[in-house]
């Protein structure tokens, strides 16, 4: 069964087109390129053995997404292309509805227009904001920090309105929490530009030694440490989420909220700890003052994805922290 990737060469987006292979869908990609390497194409036909046909496209461009939809006839489209700084949506909120909401109207019309009603959309546990304390499970308030948060809250909102008005679609919404590690071949992986946002690509760069420490945003959560808490899950782990998911579309019409977490809850401090413990490796840091919109703590209810997916997190934070580590090593060779 033929399944369009968007944003396939992207971090989840690679790790999910090799799991999707693997299991006997064929995958064909698009991506701008804007936020991966073309290299990735190679790596992942490697761990797929076989090629992977792709288009470097831009969701933007109509034209050719309706040359690649006249091209093949797909099953499935699973939906990750898109930005995801939530600090640069601050800044720059119109590139963010531009290139979040406006690119999936384009895609979303294309499906439409050939008849592809089943979609897997890669939301975030962002849309929960600071409402709730955790566990949150899918029926938790929404609450938008950002205009990051806000694109993925109006697309779950535009696709709810989509399977209302037609009820052929199948729409599975994955609320990720927060995802890390790598492929354990070390061959695929995060690859960020710039400064690292995120913790994980921060830390592995610390630890190659590309920059000097961590900064550590605020020790004075109430949380065990005071530093914040996060639901980190192994990418191979959500790869395989959007597997069930897939597979759940074949039988569910409608639109389908799962979040896909471990459930587990674990500090900046337990991550650099775990981290130096399993690599033995020294991780510098120094304490600086809260990030603006940071919550304190925040993980997942992943029970429904358990129960209806029959899906569940399988590694842990060691695995986690070692596959990032390999990943970075061999990727700043
Ligand atoms: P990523 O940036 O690594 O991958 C996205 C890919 O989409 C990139 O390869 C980029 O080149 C491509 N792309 C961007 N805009 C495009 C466009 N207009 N047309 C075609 N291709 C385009 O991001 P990721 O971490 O793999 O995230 C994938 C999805 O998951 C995103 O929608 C993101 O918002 C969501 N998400 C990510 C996280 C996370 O922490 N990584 C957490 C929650 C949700
Ligand atoms: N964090 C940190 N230093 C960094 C980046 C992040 O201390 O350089 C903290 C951040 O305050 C949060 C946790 O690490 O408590 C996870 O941050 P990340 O940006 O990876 O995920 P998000 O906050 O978006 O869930």
């Amino acid at each position: 069964m033929k399944v369009l990737i968007t944003g396939g060469l992207g971090y989840i987006g690679s790790h999910t087109v090799v799991e999707l292979s693997n299991n006997g869908f064929e995958c064909i990609i698009i991506d701008n390129l804007s936020n991966s390497s073309i290299d990735v194409l190679g790596e992942i036909e490697k761990l797929c053995k076989k090629k992977i046909e792709f288009w470097s496209t831009d969701l933007r461009n109509k034209d050719e997404l309706a040359q690649i939809f006249d091209t093949h006839k797909f099953h499935a489209v699973v939906h990750f292309a898109g930005l995801k700084s939530p600090g640069e949506s601050v800044l720059e909120p119109l590139k963010y509805f531009d290139q979040n909401l406006g690119t999936t109207i384009n895609l979303l019309k294309e499906m439409q227009r050939k008849n592809v009603k089943k979609l897997v959309f890669s939301s975030s546990a962002t849309v929960y904001g600071d409402l709730t304390w955790p566990p949150v499970h899918e029926g938790a308030p929404t609450s938008i920090l950002n205009p990051y948060g806000r694109t993925k809250l109006m697309i779950e909102e535009m696709l709810q309105d989509l399977s209302k008005s037609d009820s052929e679609w199948c729409i599975a919404i994955l609320r990720y929490f927060n995802p890390i590690g790598a492929h354990p071949s070390g061959t695929i992986g995060e690859k960020p530009n710039g400064v690292p946002n995120n913790l994980m690509p921060y830390i592995t760069q610390v630890a190659s030694g590309e920059r000097e420490h961590l900064n550590i945003l605020g020790d004075d959560y109430s949380t065990h440490d005071g530093t914040g808490v996060r639901d980190y899950i192994h990418v191979m782990d959500l790869a395989n989420g959007h597997l069930k998911a897939l597979n759940y579309l074949n039988n569910h019409l409608g639109n389908h909220l799962f979040n896909l977490g471990t459930g587990r809850g674990y500090s900046v401090l337990d991550l650099v700890k775990t981290f130096e413990e399993v690599n033995s490796i020294k991780i510098p840091y120094q304490v600086m003052k809260r990030r603006p919109g940071d919550i304190a703590v925040s993980f997942a209810d992943s029970s429904k994805a358990e129960k209806e997916l029959g899906w569940k997190a399988e590694r842990g934070l060691r695995e986690m922290c070692k596959d990032s580590w390999r990943w970075e090593k061999n990727s700043s060779k």
